[in-house]
C-alpha cells in the first residue's frame, strides 16, 4: 500500500508552486516532498517529468527551493538579495540542459536531456525564479498574511492586493477565524445584555 503524502498546492507559477512544496513555515511546517518520489511526482504535475530521483537530487532540489523562497521574500519586502541563495539559484540555472519545444497546438514544453535529469528540470524551475525575482513579469512577488505561512507568492491581480498565497486554504482559514471570533462576540454581547 502507498503511504498517503499531503497533496501539492499547485499555481501558474512554477517558482512559487515548488516554494509551496513546504508550507506553513512559520507554524507547523507540513513538507510536501517528503521522499525522492514526491519530488517525481511533484515534477510530472509541472510539466517536467523525470523517471526517477535520488536522495542527493531530493536535496539539491529542497535547497533551491529554500534559497528561491529567501530570495524571493527578500524582494517581496525589498530587503537586499541573500548572497547564498543568489549562487544555489545560479548554479541550478547555470547546470541544467532543459529546451523549451513549441508543440503543434501553439503550447510550450519542456524537453530535457535525458528522463532521469533532475537537474534539467531544476533548471527550469531556477530560471523562472530568476524572472519573476528580476521583475520582467508583470506582477508582485507578496508574502501571504496568514501568520503561520507568509509563503511567497506572485500576486497578477490587477490592484496588486492579494493577500493570501492560496484563497483555499490560507484564505479560508482566515475568513472562518474571523468569523469565529464574531460569532463569540456576538454570543458574549447577547448574554451580557450588551449589543
Ligand atoms: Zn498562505
Amino acid at each position: 500500500m502507498r503511504a498517503r503524502f499531503p497533496d501539492f498546492r499547485l499555481g501558474n507559477v512554477p517558482a512559487t508552486s515548488f516554494t509551496a512544496t513546504l508550507t506553513e513555515r512559520r507554524g507547523n511546517a507540513v513538507e510536501r516532498i517528503p521522499t525522492p518520489q514526491r519530488l517525481v511526482d511533484w515534477l510530472a504535475v509541472s510539466g517536467l517529468a523525470v523517471e526517477s530521483c535520488t536522495t542527493a537530487q531530493l536535496e539539491l532540489a529542497r535547497e533551491l527551493r529554500e534559497s528561491i523562497h529567501a530570495a524571493a521574500t527578500a524582494t517581496a519586502i525589498q530587503d537586499a538579495l541573500p548572497t547564498s541563495a543568489i549562487h544555489i539559484i545560479n548554479d541550478c540555472s547555470i547546470q541544467g540542459r532543459a529546451a523549451a519545444i513549441l508543440t503543434p497546438e501553439g503550447n510550450r514544453q519542456w524537453r530535457l536531456s535525458s528522463a532521469s535529469c533532475v537537474e534539467d528540470a531544476l533548471s527550469v524551475i531556477a530560471a523562472d525564479a530568476i524572472s519573476i525575482i528580476a521583475g520582467e513579469r508583470d506582477g508582485k512577488l507578496a508574502l501571504c498574511a496568514s501568520p503561520t505561512c507568509q509563503a511567497v507568492f506572485f500576486d497578477t491581480s490587477q490592484s496588486r492586493t492579494r493577500k493570501w498565497c492560496d484563497m483555499n486554504t490560507c484564505g479560508n482559514r482566515q475568513k472562518k477565524a474571523r468569523f469565529n471570533a464574531n460569532q463569540h462576540k456576538n454570543e458574549t454581547a447577547a448574554r451580557t445584555g450588551v449589543i
